[in-house]
């Protein structure tokens, strides 16, 4: 198989870049004096996308003048990037969103003139795709675009009109790309800041991620050439950004995994100095077991599925929405509740600014809001996976649990009980018609995203000989045997769907005595997570 991504030489160099960057120019004070302020540092942005650093080099194909990198290496990137500050990380990411229709969606000249100006010029760009009454449901667009002709008919220019909200980037851009609606439907338009009609409004006060610049963007009559159509066509614009979502939902999901690492990085620091009644507050079993290993566990977990799909993304062409929703739902929330729980694991300092875990919280927080809501992500992730399991018979799942049913050692055992029960419930939800109520989608999608998430880290355990990494497989496992049927079986009886026949074999065969016997080992595996990820 092989990967479309750089040399392992050339993104270390990359990953050097931005940490020597990050040092130089963002260093802690700084970060909490921005944040404080509420203040995006601009200069720095620009210079993050200058000659000497470059980031946004990694998004851009080489034949456009960029580096050509992969999803592994954007996957990398975002979560060194999410480690040191998710404000200045949405600048960026704000830029890739912004190139996204571009590098999917245009023609080769238009590529290479929009994309090499963006790589050589190092402009900053943002994506515009919000209105005030259009976040999750982008139907309702309210944004116009109307042709405007020549005397032989030709169209030669559009007419745009409308409001955009919460536009990352949208004070400091130099180029827009936004999704207008044109007579033959939804359209990305590029437009140059600076164009008359164009203007910035209300810049948004945020509880987050405020060393990022977010903002209402105004269009009045702006006329812009009609060749800065993405594709040249109109009504291509919906088909343009679900295309990119596998790639650009992973992103978000690195920066969950590297907000929530930055959390919990602090908290075991902050364990292994703070004495409390005598002794490290990493010797105490309930501290580490409660504020730090399940964040290393769910976070593991998380990192095996990214590391995933990041291999399907670079190996095959299918943009893999579901795998990029199921990344993007887990790993942001987890990555979200890591940092809620660093505050808790610091007491009182985690509180407090100078200590950073309260900023970092305050950051994650966006995480599961944009780039498509949790909930969007569960609506889509249950539909199409209930889909796919009932049009494949129950093999989608149960191809997962014979993978994973021999690797007992990485719990591949526990898994594998899961990912049947799953494969049978959601069959069974099918035919009942409890996949008419939006709730049963919802609590279905996290089962599976759970599974789903266990058969990776499974997958990554096996092919490992890190005894913590295994320990840590073997935890998850065993909350994921126990806890998927325990959902669905909750489900199940809360939705009343069953006959007491039919509920009473649901029990049977959800055999909760197994999988609790399945947890035999687990605070063992957690005390060796607890050991080695406190050591000195
Ligand atoms: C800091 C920040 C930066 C952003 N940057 C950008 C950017 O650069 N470009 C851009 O285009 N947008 C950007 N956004 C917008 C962001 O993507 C949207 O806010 C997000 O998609 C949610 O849309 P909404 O705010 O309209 O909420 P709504 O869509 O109104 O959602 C409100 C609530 O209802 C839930 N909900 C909605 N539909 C359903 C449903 N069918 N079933 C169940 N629950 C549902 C949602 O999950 C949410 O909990 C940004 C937002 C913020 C806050």
């Amino acid at each position: 198989m092989e990967l479309k991504r750089l040399d392992t030489e050339d993104l270390e160099i990359i990953l050097g870049t931005l940490k020597e960057f990050a040092e130089r120019e963002m260093p802690l004070e700084k970060r909490l004096e921005w944040d404080k302020e509420d203040h995006c540092p601009e200069d720095l942005v620009r210079s993050m996308l200058g000659p000497d650093v470059g980031l946004h080099l990694l998004f851009i194909p080489e034949e456009c003048g960029g580096m050509g990198g992969g999803a592994y290496d954007v996957y990398r990137l975002s979560t060194e990037f999410a480690r040191i500050d998710l404000g200045v990380a949405t600048s960026m990411l704000a830029v890739a969103l912004g190139t996204d229709p571009i590098r999917v969606g245009c023609t080769p000249e238009q590529q290479q003139k929009w994309m090499g100006r963006i790589a050589e010029e190092g402009l900053v760009v943002a994506y515009g795709v919000t209105e005030p009454e259009a976040g999750s449901n982008l139907e309702n667009l309210k944004t116009t675009a109307d042709r405007i002709t020549d005397d032989s008919g030709r169209v030669t220019h559009y007419k745009l009109n409308g409001v955009k909200q919460f536009i990352s980037n949208g004070g400091i851009a130099d180029l827009y790309t936004f999704l207008v609606n044109a007579p033959d439907g939804p359209t990305f338009f590029v437009v140059e800041r600076g164009v008359e009609g164009l203007s910035v409004g209300t810049e948004a006060v945020k509880n987050g991620i405020r060393l990022s610049n977010t903002t209402q963007v105004i269009l009045e009559d702006v006329v812009i050439p009609a060749e800065n159509i993405v594709g040249a066509k109109e009504g291509e614009g919906i088909k343009q950004s679900n295309e990119v979502f596998g790639f650009t939902r992973l992103m978000v999901a690195a920066f969950g995994l590297g907000g929530g690492l930055a959390g919990l990085e602090r908290a075991i620091a902050f364990s292994r100095e703070r004495v409390a009644f005598g002794t490290l507050l990493r010797e105490k079993q309930g501290y580490t077991h409660k504020l730090l290993v399940p964040n290393s566990v769910r976070l593991a977990a998380a990192r095996a599925y990214i590391e995933y799909v990041a291999d399907l993304l670079d190996s095959t062409e299918e943009d893999r929405q579901v795998e990029g929703s199921v990344a993007k739902l887990l790993a942001t929330e987890y990555g979200d509740r890591a940092a809620e729980d660093a505050i808790q694991a610091l007491g009182g300092y985690g509180y407090c600014t100078e200590y950073e875990v309260e900023k970092i919280k305050r950051d994650t927080r966006i995480l599961t809001i944009y780039e498509g809501t949790s909930e969007i992500q569960q609506n889509i992730i249950g539909v199409f996976r209930i889909r796919q399991n009932v049009r494949s018979k129950g093999a989608f799942y149960n191809n997962m649990a014979d993978e994973v049913a021999g690797l007992e050692h990485v719990g591949g055992k526990a898994v594998a009980r899961a990912a049947r029960f799953l494969s049978d419930a959601s069959v069974l939800a099918f035919k009942k018609k409890l996949i008419r109520q939006q709730h049963a989608i919802f609590e279905m999608a996290w089962a599976m995203a759970e599974t789903e998430l266990a058969v990776a880290l499974c997958r990554a355990a096996a092919k490992s000989d890190d005894e913590v990494l295994q320990a840590q497989s073997r935890i998850w496992a065993a909350e994921v045997a126990l806890g998927v049927p325990s959902r669905l079986l909750k489900l199940y009886s809360s939705s009343g769907i069953l006959d007491e026949a039919e509920m009473k074999d649901m029990i049977e065969k959800a055999d909760l005595n197994g999988a609790i016997a399945l947890q035999a080992g687990g605070v063992a595996d957690m005390d060796l997570v607890a050991k080695a990820i406190t050591a000195d």
